[in-house]
C-alpha cells in the first residue's frame, strides 16, 4: 500500500472553476493543510475566500508560491508558460507544479525548461463545464472522469516520484488517471473536445447572424438540438481562444478530415442519395452506444434532464 498523498501548503495560481473545484476536493478529502490563491483579480481571491475556497490570498506571484510544496496552474492555456518560467525562479526547492490546461505540447515544452530542483508534471482533467469563475466550481467534478498526465522527458528519480504524486492527487480526488505522450493527448482531445467547441461556436454565430433576419425566432422555437450547442458555445472565450492557438496543428488536421466527411453530406443531399445519410448516421448511433456503457454519459432522453424531450 502507498502512503496517502499529502501537502502542507496549496498556491493554486488562477481561482477558476477548475482551479477552485480542485482546491475543494483536496479540501474535502483532507490533501492539504492550508491554501493560498494566487489570481491576478483581487476580486476573484476576495470571493473565493468569502466561499472557503482559498485561506488566503495573493496577486504576487512570487509571494503566493512561498512555502507551498504543491503549485496548481490552473490559469488559461496561454498563461502556463510565462507563470512556469517565472516558477523557476520562485518555487521553493522540491515543489510539485501541476497544470490543469487543456493542450499539453505547451504545458510538456514549459515543463522541460524547469530547473531540476522542481517537478512540473503537466495534467488534465477531461472533466469541466460551461462556467467560469471560483463560484461555479464543486468539489465532485472530477468524480470518475479521466485525468491525463503527459510527463515532461525527464528520467531523474525525483521526476519518477513527482509523476506518481501527481496520480495519487488525481485518484485522491476520484479521478481515474492514465498517462500519454502531449502529441497523443492534443490530436485525441482535437477530436473529441476542441473540434466540438469549434462547430458549437460557429453554428450558434451563424444562427446569430440569421436571428437578425427572423427576429426572436431561434430562441422561440429552439429545439434542443440547438440548445445543446448553445451550451458549449457559452464556455468562457479566453479559454478557447488560447486551446485553438495552442493546439493549431492538430486542430486544423481533424477540421480538414471534417470538412471533408461534410462535403460527402452535402454532396448526399444534393442529389437525394438516402443510403449514404442513412448508412453514415446508422455508422455512428454505435459510438453514442459505447460512450454510455463505459459510463461516460446517460442513457436517459435529452442526457436525464428534467424537462421535456425534443427533437
Ligand atoms: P476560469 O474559470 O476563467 O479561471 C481562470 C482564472 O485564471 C481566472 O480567474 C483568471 O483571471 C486567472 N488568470 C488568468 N491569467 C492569470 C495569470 N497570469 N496569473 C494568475 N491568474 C490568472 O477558467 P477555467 O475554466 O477554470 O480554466 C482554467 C484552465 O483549466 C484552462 O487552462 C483550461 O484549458 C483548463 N480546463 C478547463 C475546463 C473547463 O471545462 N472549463 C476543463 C478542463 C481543463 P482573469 O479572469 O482576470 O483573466
Amino acid at each position: 500500500m502507498t502512503d496517502p498523498v499529502k501537502f502542507k501548503c496549496a498556491s493554486v495560481v488562477g481561482v477558476g472553476l477548475i482551479g477552485s473545484s480542485l482546491a475543494r476536493a483536496m479540501r474535502e478529502a483532507g490533501l492539504v493543510d492550508d491554501i493560498v490563491g494566487v489570481d491576478r483579480d483581487p476580486d476573484v481571491i476576495a470571493r473565493a475566500q468569502k466561499l472557503s475556497v482559498i485561506d488566503r490570498g495573493e496577486t504576487d506571484l512570487a509571494k503566493g508560491v512561498k512555502g507551498a510544496d504543491l503549485i496548481i496552474l490552473s490559469t488559461p492555456v496561454g498563461a502556463i508558460g510565462g507563470v512556469a518560467t517565472e516558477l523557476g525562479d520562485t518555487a521553493d526547492d522540491g515543489a510539485l507544479i501541476i497544470d490543469v490546461g487543456s493542450v499539453k505540447g505547451v504545458a510538456v515544452e514549459a515543463a522541460s525548461r524547469m530547473p531540476e530542483r522542481v517537478c512540473f508534471v503537466p495534467c488534465h482533467p477531461v472533466a469541466g463545464t460551461e462556467q467560469s469563475g471560483p463560484e461555479a466550481g464543486f468539489a465532485s467534478l472530477f468524480k470518475d472522469r479521466w485525468c491525463i498526465l503527459t510527463p515532461a522527458p525527464r528520467e531523474d528519480a525525483a521526476y519518477k516520484a513527482a509523476i506518481d504524486k501527481a496520480a495519487a492527487l488525481w485518484s485522491a480526488v476520484g479521478a481515474k488517471v492514465e498517462i500519454m505522450t502531449s502529441e497523443h493527448h492534443d490530436l485525441a482531445l482535437a477530436v473529441t473536445s476542441h473540434l466540438p467547441h469549434l462547430i458549437a461556436f460557429t453554428i450558434v454565430g451563424a444562427a446569430d447572424d440569421v436571428e437578425s433576419v427572423a427576429a426572436g425566432e431561434i430562441v422561440k422555437y429552439s429545439a434542443g438540438g440547438f440548445r445543446d450547442f448553445t451550451r458549449i458555445a457559452a464556455s468562457d472565450p479566453v479559454m478557447w481562444r488560447d486551446v485553438f492557438l495552442n493546439n493549431k496543428e492538430a486542430v486544423l488536421e481533424v477540421l480538414g478530415r471534417f470538412s471533408e466527411e461534410l462535403a460527402v453530406m452535402q454532396r448526399a443531399i444534393r442529389w437525394d442519395d438516402g443510403k449514404t445519410l442513412e448508412d453514415a448516421f446508422s455508422r455512428v448511433r454505435g459510438l453514442r452506444r459505447a460512450i454510455v456503457e463505459a459510463g461516460q454519459e446517460t442513457a436517459a432522453p435529452n442526457f436525464g434532464r428534467d424537462e421535456k424531450a425534443e427533437s
